[in-house]
């Protein structure tokens, strides 16, 4: 259809947010009165028309010929309602562009004078179809990546033939801002309009696929997470109908409650806050999750704030040790001073205390009984063949399976932060390429570090400032030095035969009684039987094994019992029946009957577990002065034989022996028993005696054992652990040793049935020894007095010519 440009009067209809192109029926809301009177202006007139302008600001209420666009578009009303509100509904049908030419405003009502914009030439058929088709096709795309425009509007669109049409109404349905709207409008030429809509459809397009991949993006992604949160749902609904885990939710609530209620310290407090949320983003199943779970269980699992309430009545912890342990009166004594001391200070800070001897002398029971007078809870804690670091302190927690050390993993046991810690074998604990564990434990006992004690699993510091320490150790030796230094020792140095038999009458025998049934009127054990238990069934400086040799009879007893159940006879236990329930004696008592023998010699030895017995034999060949060493002996043992031989040969004339031995002899020494290792210099004087009585082919008194070091002067040096040895000595059978004079201060520790059940020679040189342990004097040389026997005092009075 082709219009004529014609000059004409229409009244003014402006528009707030819309544009009206030709051919397209729009309804409008009218409320403006300037608006309302130019529709009825339009209505009065036959064709009906108004020109649509917009606005060039919507915000106006009262345009005026300078708010509006200079091109507008020519409409006729199809319908026209009145609302009850005053305001008209109208329904307008866009009919050509317009020129606004001059606006009057003729007493409110705005009348344009304008003319239709003149239409470009009709342009040639081919390239309006190209046109066409681009528009449609670049339309199509933009439709489809578009959601605001429904798909319906492409059908609506595909019939329309005329691409002035065209682009007019696929204008109208695009998402333009008012201004573009507007200039699609001011271009009269179909083909500007066409190349107009798609250059911006193109880049809308653009826009909307980067869109499109992000939404695509945002949509796998939570499709991928609401995957896995259903995943998890199911599984966890799975479980909880198997009824393996409870309500989570609850869970949490609880967690969360108990981080505040369990005393945690404000850096705890902080550091399981902080993982308490990082746990509640991750999904529960994963693995992550169970690391830090447990993290925060073992956390909140310790006894920040628990205590037992510590009774530090001194009488109280008397009776219960003296109840509990015979004997040990300088010990338990010892024990009292130190509770004294942390009760008058109310602070643990003294040394700590480390029980040092043999085994089944009581050390950990006597730490139990502590425990029990001090209301502590008890924890003994083995430090044997503790060799890494992170056993005492933890591992980090990025290890695998990581963990917290001991002392954190037993106080979470015993859910008490003040209880007693008994460290067993603090001597046993070794070192290697993993660290020093004896470092760690050093920070764990020293009272200036322990209140912050830093475990590498725990991250956050504990107080171990309230627990009470208490070492064990078998020997002194072998403690790191730097933990020497802060503990106080005391010995427990192994009981004698008559102690032994009063500990196994007052507590030993009760105890097994009581653990295996029997009644007193039942079973009775004589004082014989005890004895013999003693001496043939246990060599040991403690009473394990009298202990077990109980129990073996209790068990016994037990059993016949409740076969005869008729016989209600007491059963007794005496020397005669024993090997009735301990079987074959094991050990024979005393070797003093022994036959006196050239070579051999009682020596005495102390090892972890106590003193011992150590035979040692030297024999002689002819050779060419060559010396053998068998036993599995240690280096100091080794030299302690050379020193011994110089000093025999230095003594060779007094003895009476070949002074060229070293050149026509060889030497064998042997110490039996040769796969334990012995090592220590307290046998030289007896190495010396081997020799000397296997070169003087002079036999040495088998009832007579020694102890000392030997200088290459021949003196006689002090030994430790005597009262083990005397005690070996004496069980062994033995009726005099001859131990160091420099040792004779400590014989007023030796229990007085001891000192009367040995002759103690105490010597300052080897001659003494000589002249005490073999059997017939030596051959003298004619300088030295001439006596078939030199006595102890005499030989004291008369010392022997040293060597030069
Ligand atoms: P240790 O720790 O020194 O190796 P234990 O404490 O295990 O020794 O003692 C072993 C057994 O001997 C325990 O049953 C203990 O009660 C008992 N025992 C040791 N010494 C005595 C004692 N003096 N009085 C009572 N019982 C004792």
């Amino acid at each position: 259809m082709v219009r004529k440009k014609i000059k004409q009067s229409m009244p003014v209809l402006p528009l707030r947010d819309v544009v009206v192109y030709p051919n397209m029926v729009v309804p409008l809301f009218v409320g403006r009165a300037k608006s309302i009177q130019s529709l009825e202006e339009a209505m009065n007139n036959n064709e009906k028309t108004v020109l649509l302008i917009t606005q060039k600001s919507a915000d106006i209420d009262d345009p005026t010929d300078k708010d509006l666009h200079t091109i507008g578009c020519s409409a006729s009303i199809l319908q026209l309602l009145k609302l009850p509100d005053g305001t008209l509904k109208v329904l307008v049908e866009g009919i050509s562009r317009s020129k606004v030419l001059s606006i009057d405003d003729n007493d409110g009502l705005l009348v344009a004078r304008c003319e239709d914009i003149e239409r470009s030439k009709q342009l040639p058929a081919v390239q309006e179809d190209a046109l066409a088709r681009t528009l449609e096709d670049t339309f199509n795309q933009y439709v489809k990546l578009n959601k605001k425009i429904p798909p319906e509007v492409l059908s609506s669109v595909a019939g329309i033939e005329n691409l002035a049409k065209l682009s007019d109404s696929i204008a109208a349905h695009m998402t333009m801002s008012l201004d573009e709207k507007q200039k699609v409008l001011e271009l009269a030429s179909p083909k500007e309009r066409v190349e107009y809509l798609v250059k911006a459809m193109q880049s809308e397009l653009d826009v909307l696929q980067v869109e499109k991949k992000i939404r695509g993006r945002v949509k796998q992604q939570m499709e991928k997470s609401q995957r896995e949160y259903y995943l998890n749902e199911q599984m966890k609904a799975i479980q909880k109908e198997l009824g393996e885990i409870g309500d989570e939710p609850n869970d949490l609530d609880a967690l969360e409650k108990k981080i505040e209620t369990v005393g945690l310290s404000s850096e705890a407090k902080e550091k399981i806050k902080n993982e308490f949320n990082k746990f509640k983003m991750m999904s529960p199943m994963s693995a992550e999750a169970t690391v830090v779970r447990n993290y925060i269980d073992t956390v909140l699992n310790l006894p920040w704030k628990d205590k037992t309430e510590v009774n530090s009545d001194i009488q109280h912890a008397e009776s219960i040790l003296e109840a509990d342990h015979h004997g040990l009166e300088k010990i338990k004594e010892r024990i009292l001073e130190y509770l004294a001391v942390t009760k008058r200070v109310n602070k643990l800070k003294g040394p700590i205390l480390c029980l040092v001897g043999p085994p089944g002398v009581g050390k950990t029971s006597l730490g139990m009984s502590i425990a029990k007078a001090t209301n502590r809870k008890f924890i003994k804690m083995s430090l044997g063949g503790v060799r890494d670091e992170a056993e005492i302190r933890g591992h980090r927690r990025t290890y695998i399976g990581s963990m917290p050390g001991k002392v954190i993993q037993n106080l979470a046991k015993v859910k008490q932060r003040n209880p007693l810690f008994l460290l067993d074998e603090i001597d046993k604990m070794a070192m290697d390429f993993r660290g020093d564990p004896s470092s760690a434990l050093l920070e764990v006992l020293d009272p200036e570090q322990n209140f912050a004690f830093n475990d590498h699993y725990l991250e956050v510091d504990f107080d171990l400032s309230d627990i009470m320490f208490i070492a064990t150790a078998n020997s002194m030796e072998s403690i790191p030095i730097p933990l020497l230094d802060r503990m106080e020792i005391i010995r427990l140095p192994g009981y004698t035969e008559d102690e032994k038999a009063d500990i196994a009458k007052k507590y030993l025998i009760s105890k097994q009684f009581e653990q295996n049934g029997i009644k007193p009127k039942e079973l009775s054990v004589t004082q014989s039987a005890i004895k013999d238990i003693i001496r043939f069934y246990t060599r040991e400086a403690g009473v394990r094994g009298l202990d077990r040799a109980i129990s073996k009879i209790c068990r016994k007893v037990v059993k016949k019992i409740l076969i005869n159940k008729k016989s209600s006879k007491k059963i007794s236990i005496t020397s005669s029946n024993l090997t009735e329930y301990l079987g074959v004696k094991p050990y024979s008592y005393g070797v003093a009957d022994k036959k006196d023998m050239v070579g051999q010699v009682n020596g005495l030895a102390w090892t972890s577990v106590g003193g011992e017995l150590l035979r040692i034999e030297c024999a002689l060949m002819s050779g060419k002065g060559k010396v053998t060493q068998t036993g599995k002996l240690g280096d100091v043992m080794q030299e302690s034989i050379k020193a011994a031989i110089t000093v025999v040969r230095t003594r060779a004339t007094s003895l009476g022996i070949d002074s060229k031995f070293h050149e026509n002899k060889d030497i064998h020494i042997h110490v039996p028993e040769g796969a334990t290792p012995k090592d220590g210099p307290s046998a030289g004087i007896s190495m010396a005696l081997a020799v000397a009585s296997s070169l003087s082919n002079t036999p040495v008194r088998s009832d007579v054992a020694m102890t000392g070091e030997i200088t290459l002067r021949g003196e006689v040096l002090e030994i430790g652990g005597l009262k083990e040895k005397l005690l070996a000595a004496l069980r062994a059978g033995i009726k005099e040793v001859i131990i160091p004079k420099d040792n004779e201060k400590d014989l007023i520790e030796i229990p007085s049935n001891v000192k009367k059940g040995l002759k103690i020679h105490p010597v300052k040189l080897v001659d003494e020894v000589f002249t005490i342990a073999l059997k017939n004097k030596p051959i003298k040389p004619k300088s030295i007095k001439k006596s078939s026997r030199v006595n102890n005092k005499k030989s004291k009075s008369t010392p022997k010519q040293l060597p030069h």
